[in-house]
């Protein structure tokens, strides 16, 4: 998991390394990456029998957790810390804003790495879903399926009688399979919400760890790069907020 992590510290570690040829000999030729001049890849070291190594450049990995984090979580806050990076193999109830949750999202991917394999998805997605298809058992595997998924609940906002079962139903058949749901709502579990049910009160206090995210927005921004990514490439023209600009 801690690979892609490692990746860019040795990588960083590594700046002095020199970067490929550039593709023509244009001297004032502006590359997005003036690391790598835009190869995606620098050289790491010559082996033993003279072969030239080469080693994905952090520009190369900010790309892959762009498409791996999806527009929202990739451009939401940038925090420096979270506390829940660590507990993916947990089940959580966060009590949140949905920015927090963003933000703290954001971090716990990039510190867990591209292995993995997680899902961000809505009560309103998983009515949705039950509802509108019949190979029900088919396509509740997209929920079942990621290592982790994360449920933000309260999106739904009329009320719906299928609903409360459908939620407490994805978090049994995910304990069933040992598999670690985080939920997410901005109150704490109360009968007057829409998703609520007696069976997720008991589920949720049997099994889940409560945890309140505090505001993620506004105190710990950072204008700069991704939370950890970041840290390490302060001395790279290039970060996340550049990239992000350049995709809208
Ligand atoms: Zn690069």
């Amino acid at each position: 998991m801690k690979d892609d992590l490692e990746d860019i510290r040795n990588f960083v570690a590594k700046t002095t390394n020199e970067a490929l040829p550039g593709q023509t000999s244009e001297g004032q030729k502006q590359y997005s990456c003036e690391i790598c001049k835009d190869k995606g890849a620098v050289v790491d070291r010559i082996d033993e029998n003279g072969l030239t190594i080469y080693r994905r450049c952090i520009c190369a990995t900010e790309n892959l957790f762009r498409v791996k984090l999806g527009r929202a979580l990739f451009e939401a806050t940038r925090i420096q810390k979270s506390g829940i990076e660590q507990l993916v193999d947990k089940n959580l109830f966060l009590n949140c804003s949905v920015e927090a949750l963003y933000a703290h999202l954001r971090f716990t991917v990039i510190y867990q790495g591209l292995g993995l394999h997680f899902r961000l998805a809505s009560d309103h997605e998983l009515l949705s879903v039950f509802l509108g298809n019949n190979e029900e058992e088919k396509t509740t595997r997209v929920f079942l399926d990621p290592q982790l998924l994360v449920l933000q609940l309260g999106l739904v906002g009329y009320s719906n009688k299928a609903l409360p079962g459908v939620v407490s139903e994805i978090v049994q058949l995910r304990l069933a399979e040992n598999k670690p749901t985080w939920l997410s709502a901005e109150n704490d579990l109360s009968s007057s919400d829409l998703y609520y049910s007696e069976v997720l009160r008991r589920l949720v206090d049997d099994y889940f760890d409560k945890v309140r995210l505090g505001k993620a927005a506004s105190k710990n921004k950072v204008s700069t790069a991704a939370p950890i990514i970041g840290q390490q490439i302060k001395s790279s023209a290039k970060n996340l907020n550049d990239i992000a600009s350049k995709i809208k």
